[in-house]
């Protein structure tokens, strides 16, 4: 009798099915996620109102539980859920579905032999929100929202190790807003932000998904192009600038106008830490802006 009141008031979800997998309890927590009650289930097949959980995992699980007397988990980390319910709580814009740990374990009987299994499910969801917006404050530029450079930096150790080992072709391309002083000087500092973030967006719309954006610096911007050689980055670096200098800016009804120039570079045979890929590219862009800018320079 207590334990009937324990078992529907606790704040967990509590499940008990027997070794053909027939729900035998659902607990009130379950029927209120789920919207279905006790008697609906009880007695069916856990299959039959969840198809989804017939997978090798879940059954591998609950015969290791029913012949060995296992205990398995089911991490949030890596499946998410194990009971689609939609999800309620208020701070989870990212989650459809409420994330959950879940556990597996066995029941015995008064001889000691496993009948049933119980399952428990937790809802996560808060803490998968708060985890996953710390990462992103980690690797992402407040203001634009792409990638930021601490993030940049461990890419670009990343990718030119693998460069280097497997003989890949990977180019940067960094880029600078042409006299961006005088947008801040002569429209104000939130028309500068607003162009800081247009060309952010403009530019991650123009990229191929397997490539990274992140602002370098104030109005400086790299982007790492992998599987690219010289060419091809050239050829990207000329669709920035011309996209870029094509933009209408319109920050209240102004249209502002800007450009960039890009400095352009690759991994080569005598290119021997990231730190030198990123100092060829800022060589050539330091071209670019002295050659007259909105323009491209490439230094290989
Ligand atoms: P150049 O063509 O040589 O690049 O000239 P520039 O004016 O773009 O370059 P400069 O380095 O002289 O000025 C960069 C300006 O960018 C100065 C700084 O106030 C502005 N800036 C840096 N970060 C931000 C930001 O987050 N928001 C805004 N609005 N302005 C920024
Ligand atoms: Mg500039
Ligand atoms: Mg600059």
């Amino acid at each position: 009798m207590i334990f009937n009141q324990i078992f529907d008031a606790i704040n967990i979800g509590l499940v008990i099915i027997d070794s053909d997998l027939k729900v035998h309890k659902w607990n009130r927590w379950m029927e209120v996620h789920s919207g279905i009650a006790p008697e609906e289930i009880t007695g069916t097949h856990i299959f039959e109102t969840f198809p989804g959980l017939n997978t090798p995992k879940f059954l591998r699980s609950c015969k290791s539980v029913f012949s060995f007397g296992n205990f398995c988990f089911f991490s949030q980390k890596l499946h998410h859920y194990l009971f689609p319910f939609k999800s309620t709580s208020i701070f989870d814009p990212e989650f459809e579905y409420m994330q959950q740990n879940c556990a597996m374990g066995p029941l015995r009987d008064e001889n000691n032999v496993i009948r049933r299994l119980f399952i428990y499910v937790q809802d996560v969801t808060e803490v998968a929100v708060y985890e996953q917006k710390l990462v992103e404050m980690n690797l992402k530029d407040g203001l634009t929202g792409i990638y930021n450079r601490r993030f940049l930096e461990t890419k670009l150790n990343e990718e030119f190790k693998r460069g280097k080992r497997y003989s890949r072709d990977f180019s940067l391309v960094m880029f600078d807003i042409d006299f961006f002083k005088k947008v801040n000087d002569k429209y104000g500092h939130q028309c500068g932000d607003f162009i800081l973030k247009s060309v952010a967006s403009k530019i991650s719309s123009i990229i191929r998904n397997v490539d990274y954006l992140a602002r370098y610096g104030g109005e400086e911007f790299c982007c790492l192009l992998p599987e690219t050689d010289i060419n091809g980055a050239i050829q990207a670096a000329e669709r920035f600038r011309m996209a870029i200098m094509q933009q209408e800016n319109n920050f209240d009804g102004l249209i502002v106008r800007i450009t960039i120039s890009l400095g352009v570079t690759e991994l080569s045979e005598d290119t021997d830490s990231p730190g030198m890929l990123l100092k060829k590219a800022d060589q050539a862009l330091y071209r670019a802006k002295n050659e007259g800018r909105n323009r491209v320079v490439a230094i290989t």
